[in-house]
């Protein structure tokens, strides 16, 4: 099942790419708000599963983030083994986590402002949480996942690294420094979601190019990690690290310039699309 947003409103995205509008389609028991339907997600997803309408044809410009108001958003920093090299940071025996504060969340087909310094980019894995739990065990995990969907974890390096010490959840959080999407795609869509190509591009030319079997912390044991600390809750989002290709790490290093268009991919999900202009423009 492929939940979005369009319009502001909760669509199931049927397998011919049309939406349909949940609130109308279940008589007013589900949605419009796409964070209600994590209220009660198995009674909502075994009800989309069944939905079996036309619906209409999305205008991707409409899309807003499959999960638009999430009450915590995790993102891992280091878990890609050849990221960690580029970094220059050993894998720690905990994930290193921060927060991508929840105003930089937009769409997948989205014009984000480039703010003074150097803007990079992150593609990566998010998950959506279903199930509220504390210390989930690693066998139980996938119980608590949504769906999966692409984010970007953008990040304006200057501030980010500059400082006597990191300031990861301020440098990711500019106005659209979270773009995700298309869609949130449940996990029995996919052949093994645990290993899904992941990949960005820069109008054309490749910058990330990997899988994501090769996380460090993978997903059952990130949500262990987190969970043995946190008590996650329906509708949290979770950015689950970047492979190697930042333009950080470049030999010269590279940045997003104006005019630039990003497209971020992941396998059996979709593509998101971020254009770039400088402020004022
Ligand atoms: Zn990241």
């Amino acid at each position: 099942m492929r939940l979005a947003t369009l319009d502001g409103r909760a669509v199931v995205v049927t397998p011919r790419g049309t939406a349909v509008d949940v609130h109308t389609a279940s008589q007013g028991r589900f949605g419009p708000d796409p964070m209600s339907v994590f209220a009660d997600w198995d009674a909502f997803a075994g009800w989309a599963r069944e939905t079996g309408s036309d619906g209409v044809a999305i205008d991707p410009a409409r899309l807003g983030p499959p999960v638009p108001r999430p009450g915590q958003v995790f993102a891992i920093g280091i878990n890609y083994r050849e990221h960690a090299d580029e970094a220059g940071y050993p894998p720690e025996s905990l994930p290193v986590t921060f927060t991508k504060f929840a105003s930089s969340l937009t769409g997948p087909d989205a014009t984000v402002v480039l703010p003074d310094g150097h803007v990079d980019w992150e593609v990566e894995l998010v998950i959506a949480i279903s199930r509220a739990g504390h210390d989930i065990r690693r066998e139980d995990a996938w119980d608590h996942v949504a769906g999966l969907t692409v984010g970007q974890d953008l990040s304006e390096r200057v501030a980010q690294l500059e400082g006597s010490r990191p300031q990861f959840s301020l440098a990711k959080s500019h106005p659209g420094f979270s773009p995700t999407g298309p869609w949130l795609v449940t996990p029995d869509e996919l052949a093994d979601p645990s290993d899904l190509a992941i990949s960005c591009e820069i109008d054309g030319e490749t910058m990330q190019s990997s899988r994501t079997s090769r996380m460090i912390y993978d997903i059952p044991e990130l949500i262990a990690r987190l969970s043995a600390v946190v008590t996650l809750w329906p509708g949290d989002i979770v950015f689950t690290g970047t492979p190697s290709g930042i333009g950080n790490a470049r030999t010269p290093k590279r940045f997003l310039q104006p005019g630039e268009r990003l497209v971020s991919e992941i396998e059996g999900i979709g593509q998101l699309h971020t254009t770039f202009v400088k402020a004022g423009a």
